[in-house]
This record gives structure tokens, C-alpha cells and sequence, in this order.
């Protein structure tokens, strides 16, 4: 049985490392190519777009898969209608593997937009800015020409950004240097996309500890999925169940 992950996050990556080692089973990883240089994978991956719903489909063709699992980033919602659309038509078994988004708690200071035009609206003049939403859309605050960025990127932004300063660096990120560097930076606004995730939530615990608020913005919408777990554990029980019903089972019970 073949399955296609669509990764790109955390858990598309440790679930590709788990279903390896299932016999029976054979992955296929893709990812979008949006870091140069990606986080150590277990196994040969392709990379780059599919060219929408028809060249997914005659991807999944071509390669004879036999399910798709998308754990693609939450805010990744394009490629997330594309294979929604792509099993539609082909009645190919999809699972939606998302994790599921951080709370407001006591003591976040939250405002919740739609988007990034929405969060760059919320701004005010003085505020010191701590950006951490990747590099694609910083183009959105790049007509703040009077406000001052920190923003935070794995690879350098390709189009127009905001005056401030980059700062190249990747997760995980721990809770004693997310607040040594908001005080070091005199921050008093953070931006942030509602990634969920553990591995950078430690600037979410950090904006609480100081009482920065948080422009935060919200999930673009996913589609409807009638398979869908939270992590890569869901994920496996999905795979046994449906490989067990796929006929041949690949020695492994359901637990
Ligand atoms: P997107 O808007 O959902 O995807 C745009 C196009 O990229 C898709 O239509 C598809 O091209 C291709 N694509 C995306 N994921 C793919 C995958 N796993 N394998 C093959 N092709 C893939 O997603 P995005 O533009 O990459 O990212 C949107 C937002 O998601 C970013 O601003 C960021 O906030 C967040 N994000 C994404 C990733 C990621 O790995 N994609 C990682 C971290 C954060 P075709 O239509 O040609 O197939």
C-alpha cells in the first residue's frame, strides 16, 4: 500500500518515520519547497507544487497511491482544498492530520484578525513589532514604513519588507531566550499566526510572562474532511484501520 504525505510540518515528518517502519507500507513525502535547506527527513523526498488539482490527480495516478495523507502547515489551506478536491474526484481516501490551534489563557493579551492585512491594520505607530509569521506574506506590513520590525524568518524574505531588522533562525525556540530577546528588541507588540504546535509556542508564553499583546491571526478555512486527527498517533490508528479494510494488512494490529 502506497501513501502519499503531504508534509512541510513536524508531524508529516515524525509520522513519514513511524509509517516507515510499518511492513506493508510505502511513502511518498512532498513538500512545498518553501525552505531552502529542510529539517532532517527520514527518507527521499519530491518537492515542489503538483500544478493544481489536475496535475495532483495525475500525480496520485502516475504513482499508483493507494491513500493521501495531508499534514500540511495549518495555515497552508491552498494545497489542503487541492487533495480535498483531488480525492473528491478520484474517491481516493484522504486524512487531514492538523494540530489543533493554541488557546487564549489568563493573561494573553490577544486580538484575533482574519489575515495579515487585518493584523497590519491593528498596528499603531510606536509599537516595536516582533513579526513571526515565516517570510511569505511580510510583504503585507511592508507599508509601515514608520513602525519598526523584528522579523523572524528561517530563509532571508524574497519581496519588500518593513523597516526593521531580519533575524534568521529556526525552531524549536524555549521560553528563556523568547523573553531575553523581546527585552532585548524593547518590544511591545508580537504578530503571530495561530500555528498551534509546541515548537514555537514558547513566544506565546513568553508576550504572556512580559503582558505584550499579540495580534493574532486566526486559520484560513480547511475543507470539510471526514477523516481528521490532531496528531500523528490519530494518524496511525487511520492507517491501520484502513489498511486493514485496504485487504492485505501489513502485520500490524489496531491498537
Ligand atoms: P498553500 O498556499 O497551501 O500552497 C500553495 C501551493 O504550493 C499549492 O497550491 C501547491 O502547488 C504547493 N504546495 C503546498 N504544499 C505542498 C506540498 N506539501 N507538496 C507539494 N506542493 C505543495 O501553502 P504555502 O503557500 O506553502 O503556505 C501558505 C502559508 O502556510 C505560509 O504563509 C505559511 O504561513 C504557512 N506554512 C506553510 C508551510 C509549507 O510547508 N507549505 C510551512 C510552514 C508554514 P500546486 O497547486 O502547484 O500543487
Amino acid at each position: 500500500m502506497r501513501i502519499l504525505i503531504l508534509g512541510g510540518t513536524t508531524e508529516g515528518t515524525a509520522l513519514a518515520q513511524r509509517l516507515m517502519a510499518m511492513p506493508g507500507l510505502e511513502i511518498r513525502l512532498s513538500l512545498a519547497g518553501r525552505t531552502k535547506q529542510p529539517a532532517a527527513l527520514p527518507l527521499e523526498f519530491r518537492k515542489g507544487g503538483f500544478g493544481g488539482v489536475k496535475g495532483l490527480i495525475e500525480y496520485l495516478q502516475t504513482e499508483a497511491i493507494d491513500a493521501v495523507i495531508d499534514a500540511t502547515h495549518p495555515f497552508a489551506a491552498q494545497i489542503s482544498h487541492h487533495a480535498a478536491r483531488a480525492s473528491e474526484i478520484t474517491g481516493m481516501p484522504r486524512l487531514l492530520l492538523v494540530r489543533s490551534p493554541w488557546e487564549k489563557l489568563a493573561g494573553d493579551r490577544w486580538t484575533v484578525v482574519r489575515d495579515c492585512a487585518q493584523a497590519a491594520a491593528a498596528l499603531d505607530p510606536d509599537d516595536r513589532i516582533f513579526l513571526t509569521i515565516g517570510r511569505q506574506e511580510v510583504e503585507a506590513f511592508a507599508h509601515l514604513e514608520k513602525l519598526w520590525f523584528l522579523m523572524r524568518m528561517i530563509d532571508p524574505p524574497e519581496g519588500l519588507v518593513p523597516p526593521g531588522e531580519v533575524l534568521l533562525d529556526r525552531g524549536p525556540f524555549n521560553l528563556n531566550n523568547e523573553i531575553n530577546l523581546l527585552k532585548h528588541y524593547k518590544i511591545t507588540v508580537m504578530v503571530s499566526k495561530n500555528s498551534g504546535g509546541e515548537a514555537t509556542y514558547a513566544k506565546i508564553l513568553a508576550a504572556r510572562e512580559l503582558g505584550i499583546p499579540v495580534v493574532m491571526i486566526d486559520r484560513p478555512e480547511m475543507p470539510h474532511s471526514e477523516n481528521i486527527v490532531g496528531d500523528v498517533d490519530g494518524a496511525i490508528h487511520w492507517i491501520k484501520q484502513y489498511s486493514g479494510q485496504f485487504g492485505e494488512l501489513v502485520g500490524c494490529s489496531i491498537s
